[in-house]
């Protein structure tokens, strides 16, 4: 059995304050979590602060995004080593907002992931297909190329780490959400990638969340599939009573 994950990517949201403050109420609603792992990723300037808030908390930390490189003439970088050392456990690397916004390209995100494993670290790998690809039926060979690519070179003994998000860009912040055959059909694809390359033992243990538009209203639907094994949630994770109940899929 895969424990899901319910992770909050608050993006370029919250000073560090609004940020503890958006913690504690969560802590609040959705009190004590065991059949669940829950993280949340504030900015980079709320991290030290939202840590300290969660000294003591099962609420796991982690960062949007990193430097593939240690230390060094890396200006307005920050890397996995000085995000473990301010008490992440985990970082999302190739958000689609990365890809598209920033250009960050497969290899490069290849170099983020390993760089995450180097620490100890958890990489939340993000992959998914444009609206574009999916219409010209490039979803597959879309969803191939970023997995393969994404994990060059990762050992099996490194995949137990490495959570995969499979992200359909459409999907992220219009309200459009995947249905759940279509998660399913994409995260049973990308399972099958995972065992082609490491084995069907590892491939199964690998967590697969689901990203897009995650709502209180369709999560329940999205995890009853047998291959989402958590979600990915934007928008809904800054309100603490919506990202509480997204926590809560199992007991509504
Ligand atoms: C995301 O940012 O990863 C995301 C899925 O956003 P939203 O839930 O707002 O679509």
């Amino acid at each position: 059995m895969r424990k899901p994950i319910i992770a909050g990517n608050w993006k370029l949201h919250k000073t560090a304050s609004e940020a503890v403050e958006l913690v504690k109420a969560l802590q609040r609603q959705a009190g004590p979590v065991d059949d669940a792992e829950i993280i949340v990723a504030p900015v980079f300037t709320a991290l030290a602060t939202v840590a300290a808030a969660l000294e003591g908390s099962s609420i796991r930390l982690a960062a949007q995004n990193c430097y593939p490189e240690k230390t060094g003439a890396f200006t307005g970088e920050v890397s996995p080593f000085l995000l473990k050392d301010i008490g992440c456990s985990h970082v999302i690397i190739g958000h689609s907002e990365r890809r598209q916004i920033f250009k960050e390209e497969d290899a490069f995100i290849n170099r983020k992931l390993k760089a995450v494993l180097a620490e100890g670290l958890s990489p939340i790998l993000c992959i998914g297909e444009t609206l574009e690809e999916r219409e010209a039926g490039r979803m597959f060979e879309v969803l191939s190329v970023q997995t393969k690519i994404g994990l060059d070179e990762i050992a099996a003994s490194d995949m137990e780490k490495v959570v995969i998000a499979y992200e359909p860009v459409w999907a992220i912040g219009t309200g459009k959400t995947a249905t759940n055959e279509q998660a399913q059909e994409a995260h049973a694809f990308i399972r099958g990638l995972l065992r082609e390359t490491f084995g069907a033992d590892i491939s199964e243990k690998v967590r697969i969340l689901y990203g897009g538009s995650v709502k209180p209203d369709n999560v329940d639907g999205l995890m009853a599939q047998p291959d989402v094994d958590g979600a990915l949630v934007g928008g809904a994770s800054l309100k603490a009573e919506d990202f509480g109940r997204i926590i809560s899929f199992r007991r509504p």
